[in-house]
């Protein structure tokens, strides 16, 4: 299930230092490296995927409410989640994630 080349396989399994976000039996969340805007999120299942086609809809379905909270406790008001397949879609990381990406109003500047 888990691959033992895939990084974000490491992260979940605690060999490469994140800060967690969640945690439960089918979804890890942690916070991304670079991230795009302060509280930039990344919501994975622990079942090894590279894109979403990959992922059994049991492990799926429970990713949307944990990226719904995390959009709740960020208090943005304005916020995207995307899902990135395959390098021309832009993905870099080969295991399923949602990004979970607050916009910060005008006023308050980045980050
Ligand atoms: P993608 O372009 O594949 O949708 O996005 C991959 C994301 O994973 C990027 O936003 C990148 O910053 C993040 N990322 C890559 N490596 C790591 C890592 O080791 N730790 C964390 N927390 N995020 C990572
Ligand atoms: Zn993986």
């Amino acid at each position: 299930m888990a691959s033992t080349a895939c990084i974000f396989c490491k992260i979940v399994k605690g060999e490469i230092p994140s800060f967690k976000l969640f945690e439960n039996d089918k979804v890890f969340a942690f916070l991304d490296i670079q991230p795009l805007s302060r509280g930039h999120a990344l919501v994975i299942p622990k079942f090894h995927g590279a894109k979403l086609t990959d992922i059994p809809d049991e492990d799926l379905r429970e990713i949307l409410p944990v990226a719904k909270k995390l959009a709740q406790v960020s208090g943005a008001e304005n916020f995207n989640i995307l899902q990135n397949n395959g390098r021309i879609a832009h993905q870099v990381v080969d295991h399923v994630h949602f990004h979970m990406i607050p916009k910060p109003n005008e006023t308050e500047g980045l980050g």
